[in-house]
């Protein structure tokens, strides 16, 4: 299994795609500033892997037990948006240009870290999946209102 120190400590992408930027214009504006910024701060880069999801995709995770509510914030809200963001970290390796997608803790918690700070500048509440203590799950953000 892959260490996290056979990364490059490089941040392997400076920008957020058009495609995340896309995904996050389905999530609450607040959210979304607070993601972009917290991006830019951050010195790990990451991807947005979702945010609005359907009922029915929604069902699919809670039977495959990925999901343990049909209350999920990644479900269309009142007002018309997703209050919730999953990301994934993006590493460079060796001298493979592209950047891969990593899973460990210690990174999502760094990128808590600068979420948290951003929200904190905006007066805004944000939940880190990361801290639950049951289906602990730290690419998951998600705002309070
Ligand atoms: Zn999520």
């Amino acid at each position: 299994m892959d260490q996290r120190s056979n990364y490059l400590p490089d941040k392997a992408r400076t920008e957020l795609t058009m495609r995340d930027m896309q995904r996050l214009s389905q999530t609450h504006p607040t959210l979304a500033d607070i993601v972009c910024t917290a991006f830019r701060t951050s010195p790990i880069a990451f991807t947005i892997t979702e945010t609005l999801r359907t009922e029915a995709r929604q069902l699919q995770l809670v039977r495959e037990k990925k999901s343990l509510t049909m209350h999920s914030y990644h479900l269309k809200q009142d007002d018309g948006y997703s209050h919730a963001v999953d990301i994934a970290v993006l590493r460079l390796r060796g001298s493979t240009p592209t950047p891969e997608v990593t899973w460990f803790f210690e990174d999502y918690e760094e990128i808590n870290r600068h979420v948290q700070a951003a929200a904190s500048d905006r007066n805004a509440r944000i939940t880190w999946g990361g801290a639950w203590p049951t289906l602990r799950d730290g690419p998951h953000f998600q705002i309070e209102l």
